[in-house]
């Protein structure tokens, strides 16, 4: 049976690419009985762990529905608890005679070598340095010959031994570095297929000669491709939006995100895209990803949200909405939420919004004492000469008590008074939509005053026209 492994490092925001990776990983794991989705937390940096990012990672994780109760979920196990066996595993590199000491400098090394790109010159292979203070353990890379990496997405890629020199496995202090602990974790926990991104592969020839020299055939390889941004640079967090928890922030469903996710590298074919993780998973297959870059794409992402939102049950959706109309985040006091208000607006939103943080601006002009004061809007809908005789048009007809609120009559008197004034309905509603609602955009707008009734309608027609 398949066991695959997630192992992020706990040092910062959930990016992207790892859930892209995560997603990958668990795909495989869940399309067998009996397959392994292992989470190691990589946490021997110790200076830059810290356990909230722990703690992110695993609710991440959670959020895109790789949950730890789920059968195929094996972990977390730690890194940390493992340095016995890297270092036990060093001394039997070395006592086999695959790994050596070395006491040379970085200075030293680069005087020996007049182009510093070469990389350590294997100076002390043959000098039989006992264990000791200021001595690194090396990795001897065999002589001859390439090590032939097979990887299911970019195939065979050759590294010739005479451009891998021999790398450090454990430092001078004991402690092991990356390429060891990855692989003796990997050995540990029975991995035999690692999907991860592409800025590893440079490290899996030295991981494949390790594994060999610990006597285990290496496990399948899969590099996924870079993720760029619309200028083809690589995502990066410190210029692009990575944070898988920006995004839930904004309001992007976790279902929406997982598919577009998917997609970064794969599709299912067909020309199928927005499509569910049910229908996904058993279609994913490794060898289908693609090896050039993938464009995160964030409107493209925008647009599967909106979709998702819309085909939620209103009932769904108003309680999705929960997080940002709670009274803690949100603009209005909390005796001014409305429920009732909220649920007979809810399905002209849901219709609209592409992610649920919309929601806000949306529906505040409900929740508010007095609507948003945007100086723009009114400057783009408040032309003095139609502004102010429209206000009083529609004043004067709105406070007819023998009109019928309700959209239909109150669009044919807004129509109406635009009318006598020579303003198109779009025209003649724009005042009175900055009156009512503070902005120039937002949901249709004889529903916002139905639902805001005829007395706050009239009251912010009133302060708008003094
Ligand atoms: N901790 C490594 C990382 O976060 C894991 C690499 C791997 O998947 O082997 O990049």
């Amino acid at each position: 049976p398949i066991r695959v492994r997630f192992a992020p490092s706990p040092t910062g925001m959930f990016h992207v690419g790892g859930a892209r990776s995560a997603l990958f990983n668990w795909a495989l794991a869940r399309q067998q009985d009996e397959g392994r989705f292992v989470l190691r937390i990589e946490d021997t940096d110790a200076a830059r762990n810290k356990p909230e990012w722990t703690e992110g990672i695993v609710q991440a994780l959670a959020w895109l529905g790789i949950s730890e109760s789920d059968p195929h979920f094996e972990g977390p196990h730690f890194q940390s608890s493992y340095a016995e066996k890297h270092r036990e595993t060093a001394e039997r590199l070395y006592s086999q005679g695959r790994a050596y000491y070395c006491d040379c400098t970085r200075e030293q090394v680069q005087e020996r070598r007049d182009n510093p790109n070469l990389g350590y010159d294997g100076f002390c292979r043959d000098r039989g340095l006992e264990p000791g203070p200021g001595r690194a353990l090396r990795f001897q890379v065999p002589d001859g010959g390439p090590t032939v990496v097979d990887d299911a997405i970019r195939g065979r890629v050759e590294f010739e031994h005479t451009s891998i020199e021999d790398f450090v496995i454990a430092r001078a202090d004991g402690s092991p570095l990356f390429v060891l602990a990855n692989v003796v974790d990997d050995v540990e926990m029975g991995v035999n297929q690692v999907i991860r991104g592409e800025e590893h592969l440079s490290n899996t020839p030295k991981q494949q000669l390790l594994w060999e020299a610990l006597g285990h055939t290496a496990p399948g390889w899969a590099h996924l491709p870079v993720i760029v941004n619309e200028k083809r640079q690589k995502l990066s967090k410190r210029r692009d939006k990575v944070a898988l928890e920006s995004f839930q922030e904004e309001g992007y469903l976790p279902e929406a995100m997982v598919n577009y996710l998917m997609l970064l590298g794969w599709a299912p074919g067909d020309d199928r895209e927005i499509m569910p993780w049910a229908e996904m998973e058993p279609l994913f297959r490794i060898s289908d990803v693609n090896s050039s870059s993938a464009f995160f794409d964030e409107k493209k992402l925008r647009a599967f949200n909106g979709e998702y939102i819309r085909a939620l049950d209103v009932e769904d959706f108003v309680q999705r909405c929960r997080p940002w109309l709670d009274p803690e985040v949100a603009p209005w006091p909390e005796e001014g939420f409305d429920e009732d208000a909220f649920r007979a607006i809810a399905p002209l939103a849901q219709s609209r919004v592409a992610v649920l943080s919309e929601i806000v601006p949306n529906v505040d002009f409900l929740f508010l004492d007095q609507p948003v004061d945007d100086p723009k809007s009114w400057s783009k809908a408040m032309k003095p000469d139609t502004a102010a005789p429209m206000l009083a048009a529609a004043r004067e007809r709105l406070a007819d008590p023998a009109l019928a609120w309700e959209p239909e009559a109150l669009r044919a008197e807004l129509e109406a008074a635009g009318g006598e004034l020579g303003l198109k309905l779009g025209k003649a509603q724009a005042p009175v939509r900055v009156a009512v609602t503070g902005r120039t955009v937002g949901l249709p707008l004889f529903e916002s005053l139905e639902v805001l009734g005829r007395e706050r309608t009239l009251l912010r027609i009133d302060a708008a026209r003094e």
